[in-house]
């Protein structure tokens, strides 16, 4: 499977999302999803548990139709709740209210306090420069390889797991993106961590949306799918933590949406209405992890301990200062390599960092603080390693070379 790893960079802006006023209008639309099932489980069910699981509805008829697409799913028999009836697994879970909470004590969010203080008092050090110039020496803008050989695309299914532009309702944008839809490889799946508007740009979604359509399958955390459908999108697939599907056309790659610890918000009213997460990938030889947006918690040792050893974990560093407004939803480098060994990676590429204005360490820290950070474990610098900008890198296993 050609993997395209981008890296996705962001800091704070004075302008929290909290502020955001733009109310999106829910659709009354509900789908019915297409399933498709998955055959590397480490435990499959008995049969007794397989009949509980059809008697609960659980386990999905041969084949779904999309009311809406006639659009058919492949037809294994799915098995994907099973991992939500062992107890070593944390669920995802929601207050009185409907809102999504985190499940950990390591969970922190800012005071209204504390949250003011950032914002009016706290001094920034992210010292962004300001010219396109210098930033462009200090974070350069590749070309990514399909760009330079769009030859070398079409070998199989790309991933873009983060957003290419922000919206103007987003935080400030410090490098550009180093390409535009059309010039992405042909894309079969797009995995969204949460409704931030940093992670899920509404411009970037309609791009998408138009070039590939249908044939574009959406894996979203629950409540996100009125929000997709509103945008046009026809091939959406919203799960629960634990929960997985996959690509009808690739169905050997699953994708399962795992926990991460985070939050959600896009307008004024809907805190945590909709769920965020991380989302494991799993191929026939090869497995990859995308953290998303998240702190540090105990989860990761539990995806490592169900899916692990990943081959690659794209993991974040950056937008971590102040400690006390960031530490519950944003994990510092050494965090992020304790992520990277809860995994069992065996190698992970730094994201969320350098393009974004989030937080208030200064914009070049967050690799050097990683290097650190890898030395104090000793660990190969390689082993947790950084790109620029839509640079590319083959990475190579036992199995022979396998992401781009
Ligand atoms: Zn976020």
């Amino acid at each position: 499977m050609l993997l395209t790893v981008f890296c996705n960079y962001k800091k704070y802006t004075k302008k929290l999302n909290l502020l955001y006023a733009k109310v999106v209008q829910v659709q009354d639309v509900k789908w019915q999803h297409n399933r498709c099932s998955f055959e590397l489980m480490e435990k499959p069910p008995s049969s007794g548990k397989s009949q509980l699981d059809e008697e609960n509805g659980l386990v999905q008829a041969a084949e779904d139709v999309d009311p809406h697409t006639s659009r058919k799913s492949s037809s294994r028999k799915s098995f994907r709740l099973d991992y939500r009836l062992e107890e070593d697994v944390t669920k995802s879970c929601q207050d009185k209210h409907g809102r999504w909470i985190n499940p950990w004590s390591t969970w922190r969010f800012p005071s209204y306090f504390t949250l003011l203080r950032f914002l009016l008092l706290d001094k920034d050090n992210s010292k962004v420069p300001s010219s396109r110039e210098a930033l462009d020496v200090e974070l350069p803008v590749m070309e990514p390889y399909f760009v330079r050989n769009p030859d070398l695309s079409e070998s199989g299914p790309g991933l873009r797991p983060k957003s290419i532009t922000c919206s103007v309702y987003g935080p400030k944008e410090v490098q550009r993106a180093p390409c535009t839809v059309e010039q992405l490889p042909r894309i079969d799946a797009v995995v969204i961590s949460h409704s931030h508007y940093d992670h899920l740009d509404a411009g970037s979604v309609a791009s998408l949306n138009a070039r590939f359509g249908g044939e574009l399958r959406w894996f979203v955390p629950l409540g996100l799918l009125d929000w997709f459908v509103k945008m046009g999108c026809e091939n959406v697939m919203e799960l629960d933590w634990w929960e997985e599907n996959c690509v009808p056309v690739h169905d050997d790659v699953t994708f399962v949406c795992t926990p991460s610890q985070h939050w959600s918000k896009r307008t004024a009213l809907d805190d945590n209405k909709s769920l965020w997460g991380s989302w494991t990938v799993l191929g026939p030889e090869h497995r990859f992890f995308f953290a998303g947006d998240t702190g540090y918690c105990p989860t990761f040792k539990e995806i490592g301990q169900r899916f692990g050893p990943f081959d690659l974990a794209a993991i974040p560093i950056g937008a971590y200062l102040p400690r006390d407004v960031m530490v519950g939803q944003h994990v510092d480098p050494a965090e992020a390599v304790q992520i990277h060994e809860d995994l069992q990676a065996k190698q992970s590429v730094a994201i969320h960092w350098g393009t974004f204005a989030l937080a208030h360490e200064y914009y070049l820290d967050p690799p050097e603080r990683l290097r650190e950070a890898l030395e104090q474990k000793g660990l190969k610098p390689e082993s947790f390693f950084v790109l620029n900008h839509g640079e590319s890198r083959l990475i190579s296993s036992p199995h022979g070379d396998i992401f781009d």
